[in-house]
């Protein structure tokens, strides 16, 4: 095809081909929502529904793309995980980071009614993206560590923070200041003696957050099929193996999971 005369300006876009053989990170975060969770009543400090939502979204995201290993999502945030080896959209960073932000807040949307049944969307919500890259699969496995301990820690502040207030009655600043400079221990310890809770039996996903992975299951279908020399069809049972996106909520900081997993890192 002839090519037109303003055909030259192409030329001024960017070559954002990101560097072979490195695991690529995509991580989203919810746009302001500290605002967005206060507006549409989440329960503190753990709503369910925004959790089981921003996990659908994941695993619609990982099933519409190409290549993506493993993905890991906590509070507002998920990080999508592609191969090493992946070629998709030749590897330019504006495809990746733009088809995961924008396939998560359309879904986003898409699902919230199954989520969230009576509590209208009361606005558009918005979605922040970056990209990193990691050339080891140790850079990758402490990257995952990262979140998985920001996720601990921010989640056993809260929740002493929110025992603070809806239990003892304590303003958000009167919380705020008990918490001050308290270690891990002393917020398990306020936990227990305040308020009787161990935190170890606080729920998994809560504490550990919610990881991502592709895993083979057997389904049993049935399906209608014709005999020969028979003239009606008869309905039999079939097994066929699948794969699907299936979320975990374990420790991945420690070698146990890598080691269940190991597939993960194959390729
Ligand atoms: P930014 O735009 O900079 O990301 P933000 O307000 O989104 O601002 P974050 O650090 O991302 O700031 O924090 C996310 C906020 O959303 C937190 O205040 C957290 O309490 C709230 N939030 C997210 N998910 C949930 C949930 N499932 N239950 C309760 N609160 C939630
Ligand atoms: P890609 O993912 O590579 O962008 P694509 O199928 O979206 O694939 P485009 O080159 O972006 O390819 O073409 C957009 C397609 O959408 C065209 O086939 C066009 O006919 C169709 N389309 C978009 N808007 C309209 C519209 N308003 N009316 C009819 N067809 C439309
Ligand atoms: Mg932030
Ligand atoms: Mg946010
Ligand atoms: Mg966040
Ligand atoms: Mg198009």
């Amino acid at each position: 095809m002839a090519k037109s005369k303003f055909e030259y300006v192409r030329g001024f876009e960017a070559d954002d081909a990101l560097l072979p053989n490195c695991w690529i990170v995509v991580r989203l975060d919810g746009r302001n929502f500290h605002r967005f969770a206060e507006q549409h009543e989440f329960k503190k400090p753990n709503d369910d529904r925004a959790l089981h939502l921003m996990t659908k979204c994941a695993q619609t995201v990982m099933q519409e793309l190409e290549d993506i290993a493993i993905a890991y999502g906590q509070s507002d945030e998920y990080s999508f995980v592609f191969k090493k080896k992946s070629k998709w959209f030749k590897r330019r960073a504006s495809k990746f980071m733009t088809h995961v932000v924008s396939q998560f807040a359309s879904s986003y949307v898409f699902y919230w009614k199954d989520y969230f049944k009576d509590q209208q969307l009361l606005y558009p919500p918005g979605f922040d993206g970056r990209i990193v890259l990691y050339p080891s699969d140790q850079n990758l496995k402490d990257y995952l560590s990262w979140r998985q301990a920001d996720c601990h820690i921010n989640n056993l502040y809260n929740t002493v923070f929110w025992m603070l207030v809806q239990r003892s009655g304590l303003t958000p600043v009167q919380a705020q200041d008990r918490l001050q400079g308290t270690l891990a221990g002393d917020k398990n310890e306020i936990l227990f003696s305040e308020f009787n809770i161990n935190y170890n039996n606080e729920p998994l996903m809560y504490r550990k957050g919610t990881v991502l992975i592709w895993q083979k299951v057997n389904e049993v279908i049935t399906k209608k099929i014709k005999l020969p020399k028979e003239t009606e069809e008869k309905e039999v049972e079939v097994t066929r193996t699948r794969t699907k996106v299936v979320p975990l909520h374990c420790d991945i900081i420690g070698d146990q999971f890598w080691e269940e997993y190991p597939e993960i890192l194959a390729e």
